[in-house]
């Protein structure tokens, strides 16, 4: 292994958190996904992290490799210095705790602390496909709706840390209540989340119905199972795919007019959806679109549910 640094990144999630060592160049070794619980303390998640980071720091070593920093990336919001976790939407017991304090007090190597979006985004712009974007929008869909936006080689933080809340754009005023407190907005219309919902909405109103055939089959409707079943030439199946990718393709209208991006990057559960679901993000972007984003580069993502973890080694590189 010849690369000239290495970092250790951690992409902490709701279910698990990922970590490997990480080179410059994005390359991964002793990359493990572990299950974390939501219901653990701040003390019992720091506790956990720092053995897992022992354990990989020790895997690694064997083959010469000495982690010089760490990054630690996560959804949430922190404070402008990145110092202080405020909430956590998917480890509420983290929410507005002294978890980052905690964690970088134990942490005897340079350290930093982002949002799992922007670390995304960074690493596409990095090593991924988005290499040699000049504004380029990275949106990972999956229980929400959210992105990183990079600018002139910088991650864009119009407040806070993160470029703003793309995920809470709205694409229909009329639309449903969202997490958020809002109404209409992508999230809430787009997410593989909100996708699972309809089609359970649709089998619970049509109980003889394809689409509740296809959940008593496969216990669960959800992204992977739609998607199948719409390449297969289910109807229903493909109608729930399109609508919620016009709705995509309708917020990145919204997005592409405050962001100018040259590309965008989709990557998340309904990238299993495939050509359907991109062929309906397409069409959204031409429904309501100005001519200037109708050719906006839309392309899935490069480096898969990874991303996250290469970015917050990338990240920890880049600043010490
Ligand atoms: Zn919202």
């Amino acid at each position: 292994v010849k690369s000239t640094k290495w970092a250790i990144g951690i992409d902490l999630g709701g279910q698990s958190v990922k970590l490997a060592a990480v080179s410059d160049a994005g390359q991964l070794e002793a990359f493990r996904q572990v299950p974390i619980q939501a219901s653990w303390s701040a003390n019992e998640m720091v506790d956990f992290l720092l053995l897992q980071m022992d354990e990989l720091g020790q895997a690694v070593g064997a083959s010469g490799i000495e982690p010089q920093a760490v990054g630690v990336v996560m959804p949430g919001l922190m404070n402008d210095e990145r110092t202080r976790l405020l909430f956590a939407a998917n480890l509420p017991k983290l929410s507005d705790t002294t978890f980052l304090e905690d964690l970088a007090s134990r942490i005897d190597m340079p350290h930093v602390f982002d949002a799992d979006c922007n670390a995304a985004a960074w690493a596409e712009f990095r090593v991924g496909a988005g290499t040699g974007s000049q504004r380029l929008i990275v949106a990972s869909i999956g229980t929400g709706v959210g992105a990183g936006v990079i600018i002139a080689e910088r991650i864009l933080r119009v407040r806070g840390h993160v470029a703003g809340s793309l995920g809470h754009v709205v694409v229909d005023p009329t639309g449903p209540g969202c997490a958020c407190g809002g109404r209409g907005c992508v999230e809430a219309l787009a997410s593989g989340l909100a996708i699972e919902r309809a089609a359970e909405l649709r089998a619970d109103e049509d109980p003889g119905g394809p689409l509740a055939r296809l959940r008593d089959q496969a216990g669960r409707l959800s992204c992977e199972v739609l998607g199948q079943a719409a390449v297969a030439g289910e109807r229903v199946a493909m109608e729930i795919i399109q609508q919620a990718g016009r709705y995509l393709g309708v917020a990145i209208v919204s997005w592409s007019t405050i962001y100018q991006p040259d590309r965008v990057l989709l990557a998340g559960g309904p990238s299993q959806l495939g050509d359907v679901w991109i062929s309906a993000i397409r069409e959204g972007i031409r429904e309501v679109g100005p001519p200037r984003v109708r050719d906006l580069e839309i392309e899935p993502a490069g480096l898969g549910p990874r991303a996250g973890c290469i970015g917050a080694g990338l990240l920890a590189i880049e600043r010490f």
